[in-house]
């Protein structure tokens, strides 16, 4: 799926997204240095009921808060995935949280063979969207429906 959104239409894309989520999704977010991610996740997080001022946790790589259910927020900037590894981010991973993921590109590897894709590109003011879902799990399949109307 693709859309090509401001950043009101993607304010509205995200927390409809956040109200959809299920626990324990996974959702992987690539995009340049200003696309859009984490500004993203904010709307996301809107959706899953937190009011709390989300920002990067680039110096950080996770931070959590409390909504609905936990969002464990990754920042991946500045990690190769042999590090990742012995952080031992499984618990969040597969727990009944939701992980939204910045730069997953950088831990591939370790991404949960599940989940839900979503790249960001600069279109001059919009941003384009490019969701998918990896896997054959149902539930992201379902929420990938979701998301359509
Ligand atoms: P990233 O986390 O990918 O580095 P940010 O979320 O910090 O990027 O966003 C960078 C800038 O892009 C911010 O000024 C933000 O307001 C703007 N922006 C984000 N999404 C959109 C959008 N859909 N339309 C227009 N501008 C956007
Ligand atoms: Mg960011």
């Amino acid at each position: 799926m693709r859309k090509l959104l401001n950043l009101e239409e993607t304010e509205r894309f995200g927390k409809r997204l956040g109200e959809n989520l299920f626990p324990g999704c996974f959702i992987a977010l690539y995009g340049d240095l200003g696309a859009g991610k984490t500004t993203f996740t904010k709307f996301i997080a809107k959706g899953m009921g937190i009011c709390a001022n989300i920002k990067s946790p680039t110096f950080a790589i996770l931070n959590i808060y409390d909504g609905s259910r936990p969002l464990y927020h990754f920042d991946f900037y500045r990690l190769e995935a042999e590090e990742a590894d012995d952080l031992g981010f499984d618990d969040y991973f597969f727990g009944s949280g939701v992980s939204v993921c910045e730069w997953s590109e950088n831990i591939v590897e370790l991404l949960p063979k599940e989940r839900l894709e979503i790249r960001i590109f600069k279109r001059d003011v919009l941003r384009e969207f490019e969701v998918s879902v990896v896997g054959e799990d149902a539930r992201y399949l379902r929420l990938l429906k979701e998301l359509y109307l």
